[in-house]
């Protein structure tokens, strides 16, 4: 069966193989498989491998699976389509009964999960939170790994999206050692904790107490703490930060316009400010120019140094980030 593999020379191949299990994206239901000094290694149909390494090679071979190991798609007789969040798997069904069914599917194979949920509702409300539906198992609080970083969080408790790993990895290649990183919305740490690990003084603001407690473990889990500080706040209402960060994270789309007037409050005489948005594909940049515009001049001179597509968001919507520099004039 032709299956999703990276494809490695020989010589390197436990080096990815290692990197694929300590992300979670090794495939147990097919063999690994050595041709002319080239290995295939069998990719877990939920596994991003971008979010791993942009670099790896990804083809489709035919792979023969694995004997004495059962998988969903052999007890369902298709193969269901599910993203993983550590032992958390969420599958996204409209129809409830078809859920279940996967999720015993799931359960009942060799797939590694402890819980499996179906979403119960869209993400809502200040915090950003969904509703789940939990199919199987019962603990929704898990361990996920990205990039390198290890994050607790509960997903009925918090907001967390594995397949933004990409787009947190872009910005914090950006990161320099030194340099005075703020997350106005911060959530478990997903910005904050790498750009501690590349050497920059932090802090993560949030509104959800459960959101700053976690990010308070990821940072002791990361071994980062004493490079990061965590509010729980509305982070309108924080002092002490006036003109002092170098880069600025602003991941609140739908609503981030209303909290500019506070990233320019924040912002050092050079600050990097990346701000998240949704819009219409018809102008998806527009908007979130004119604002940042407004804001910062004339005190700044504004420059958009990257127009960025995250990814689509809803027919005809983009979910984009700008990437601007503003420099006190
Ligand atoms: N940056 C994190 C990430 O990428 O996973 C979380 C992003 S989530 C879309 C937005 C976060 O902003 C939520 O955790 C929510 O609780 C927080 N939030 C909403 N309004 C806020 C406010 N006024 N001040 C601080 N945080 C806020």
């Amino acid at each position: 069966m032709s299956v999703r593999c990276v494809r490695t020379a020989r010589e390197d191949g436990e080096e990815v193989r290692q990197l694929l299990v300590e992300a979670d994206a090794l495939s147990g239901e097919y063999e690994i498989e050595v041709v002319d000094g080239e290995i295939y290694i069998p990719l877990d149909p939920a596994a991003d491998p971008r979010s791993i390494d942009p670099e790896l090679e990804v083809v489709e071979r035919d792979l023969p699976r694995r004997e004495a190991q059962t998988f969903p798609a052999d007890i369902l007789g298709f193969e269901p389509s599910y993203e993983r969040l550590g032992d958390v798997v969420i599958v996204a069904e409209d129809d409830d009964e078809r859920a279940q069914t996967i999720a015993d599917a799931i359960l009942a194979s060799d797939v590694r999960a402890e819980t499996v949920v179906n979403r119960a509702s869209p993400i809502e409300g200040e915090l950003r939170v969904r509703q789940w539906d939990v199919l199987g198992g019962d603990d929704t609080e898990t361990v996920h790994r990205e990039y390198g970083c290890e994050f607790e969080l509960d997903i009925t408790e918090v907001y967390f999206s594995p397949r933004l790993a990409t787009e947190r990895h872009r910005v914090i290649e950006q990161v320099e050692s030194g340099e005075r990183f703020f997350d106005m919305f911060a959530g478990v740490g997903p910005f904050v904790v790498p750009a501690a690990k590349r050497g920059a003084e932090c802090v993560g603001v949030d509104l959800n107490e459960a959101a700053i407690e976690y990010l308070r473990r990821n940072a002791e889990r990361n071994g980062v703490t004493d490079r990061v500080t965590a509010i729980c706040g509305d982070v309108r209402d924080v002092t002490g930060y006036d003109g002092w960060a170098d880069r600025i994270v602003m991941n609140l789309p739908h609503r981030a316009d209303e909290f500019l007037d506070t990233a320019i409050e924040l912002a050092s005489d050079d600050c990097r400010l990346h701000y998240y948005d949704i819009q219409p594909d018809s102008d998806p940049f527009g908007p979130g120019e004119a604002a940042i515009c407004d804001a910062a001049e004339p005190e700044y001179a504004v420059e958009i140094e990257t127009r960025h597509e995250v990814r689509s968001y809803a027919p005809h919507e983009l979910n984009l980030c700008l990437d601007a520099r503003l420099r006190r004039r």
